[in-house]
């Protein structure tokens, strides 16, 4: 739709201006420093930060209609740099000109419902939202559109200079971080850590294809990471893992697109998240929490995280009911097909800790959860979702069987509506999805193959040399096979 022909009161908003004043704000002492330095940590204390914007009073003096007027409108507003995440534009980086906005068509992923079949399974009706389907198909596009926007803003500062961004990766934050500089050409370069041997084929085919430096080390995220944070102290370099506060903004807009979805109303509405370094979860809580400042949601979500046994520190610090007594302990992860998510030691966890209070007070005790689940469960689940007509990854199947753990374990009523974060595409570990078809998940996984969920392909071979008759042949064999029934006449 045209401007001119958006309502009057609608159509002097609708293409924001950079009003916000952004700053860093460490969690821990609460030093500020200005966004054009490339900081990740606190200098002073290596507390994390959040982007605070110091403006954002003036959101406040709109009444919540105003924005949900505006948010609707604007999908239909055919301007690029509008059309993703930047939809929520003065809830993202109101400090990022249009003009330097990255747009690779992220965001507004469909809210698939389960069928009558798979809601029965598993007893409650649920939506899947299709993360994977963003441009490198996974929700870590949702991040790198801001954070990579940013640089793009960043790197016309004058003396910016070229800028190298680098990421430690369980694959799909490379994979999206390569895309999005890619499409930057010569003004960033990307370079990714990736533990050997720990991401799938193609996770490691995607940040090559874009052309990254792809570097690979031996053991687990948490080894590259520390490589990374190293690289980030001491050298001129932009970091994009989850440290990296942009990226928490981004995907912030997973969590207002269901509020949108559901026209704002989010009673009796509970949502599942896969925790791997926590980033996700957080940014989603810190959404809701936001939204719900600005009055434009009433009530904030159930929010359920999910771990599997394989790595779950997040959901053995929440074990302790007393929150004065909760130490956090890092654990040492072992093998999981939730691999994206197999992190032992999340770096967002002090952002976890403040947001699932903040979440308690407003929302009650039960208001935040998390649960853990066997590696056989996610496994179940996921195919279970995908033979009813969804394209859900490990980490999705995870969010699954947590709903279903959650369901057992009365944590979520049965009348509330779930929507569950499928948050890659499922041909991304497509051989998790093999190994349980050909039963050869090595024994440190604990899976063992259902039967009902197997298949597997058929060879069918011509009973006759004859060129002539080999179709006939064949299609005799199949019509055999799958019991059909001959035509009449
Ligand atoms: C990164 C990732 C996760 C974990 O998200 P965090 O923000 O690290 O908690 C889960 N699933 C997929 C597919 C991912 O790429
Ligand atoms: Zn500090």
């Amino acid at each position: 739709m045209k401007p001119q022909d958006f309502p009057d009161d609608i159509r002097t908003h609708l293409i924001p201006e950079p009003t916000g004043e952004m700053i860093y704000r460490c969690l821990e002492c609460g030093a500020e420093y200005g966004i054009t330095e490339l900081l990740y940590t606190c200098p002073k204390c290596r507390g994390l930060f959040l982007l605070e914007d110091k403006n954002e009073a003036r959101l406040k003096e709109r009444p919540g209609v105003f924005w949900r007027r505006l948010f609707d409108h604007r999908k239909m507003l055919n301007l690029p740099a509008l059309k993703g995440i930047f939809l929520f534009y003065e809830l993202i980086a109101p400090v990022i000109p249009l003009a330097d906005i990255i747009y690779l068509g992220e965001g507004h992923t469909p809210q698939v419902a389960a069928n009558d079949e798979l809601a029965g399974e598993v007893g409650a009706a649920f939506y899947f939202k299709n993360d994977g389907q963003n441009p490198s198909a996974s929700f870590k596009d949702r991040g790198m559109a801001a954070a990579l926007s940013y640089l793009n803003f960043l790197v016309r500062q004058p003396g910016a200079g070229r800028l190298l961004a680098i990421c430690a990766s369980t694959g799909d934050t490379s994979a999206s971080a390569a895309l999005y500089a890619a499409y930057l050409g010569d003004k960033v370069a990307s370079a990714v850590l990736l533990p050997h041997g720990k991401v799938t084929p193609q996770q490691l085919a995607q940040p090559l294809g874009s052309g990254a430096r792809v570097l690979e080390i031996p053991g687990v995220f948490d080894d590259c990471m520390k490589v990374v944070e190293s690289l980030a102290d001491n050298y001129q370099v932009a970091l994009l893992n989850s440290k990296n506060s942009w990226r928490i903004r981004g995907q912030e807009s997973y969590a207002y697109e269901i509020a949108q979805w559901f026209d704002y109303d989010l009673a009796k509405k509970a949502v599942l998240v896969p925790i791997g370094n926590a980033g996700n979860i957080t940014a989603i809580m810190q959404g809701f929490l936001r939204f719900q400042d600005l009055g434009i949601i009433d009530t904030l979500p159930r929010i359920v995280g999910v771990q599997s046994r394989h790595a779950d520190p997040v959901f053995r610090y929440y074990l302790e009911p007393d929150p004065a007594k909760r130490v956090f302990v890092p654990v040492t992860v072992t093998p999981s097909v939730a691999q994206a998510a197999m992190i032992g030691n999340p770096v967002s966890m002090p952002r976890v800790i403040r947001l699932v209070n903040e979440y308690h007070c407003r929302a009650g005790a039960g208001s935040v959860a998390v649960v853990q689940v066997s590696e056989q469960e996610i496994m179940d689940s996921m195919l279970l979702a995908n033979r009813c007509g969804h394209i859900a990854c490990t980490q999705g199947g995870e969010s699954l069987a947590g709903f279903r753990a959650a369901l057992k374990a009365g944590l979520i009523p049965e009348d509330e509506v779930a929507v569950l974060d499928a948050t890659a595409h499922h041909l991304k570990f497509i051989g998790f999805q093999q190994m349980y078809f050909e039963d050869a998940f090595p024994p440190e996984f604990e899976v063992t193959p259902k039967p009902e969920y197997q298949n597997r392909p058929q060879l069918l071979t011509p009973k006759t040399g004859d060129p002539e008759q080999k179709t006939a042949d064949l299609a005799g064999q199949i019509a055999a096979l799958l019991n059909l029934t001959p035509k009449k006449g």
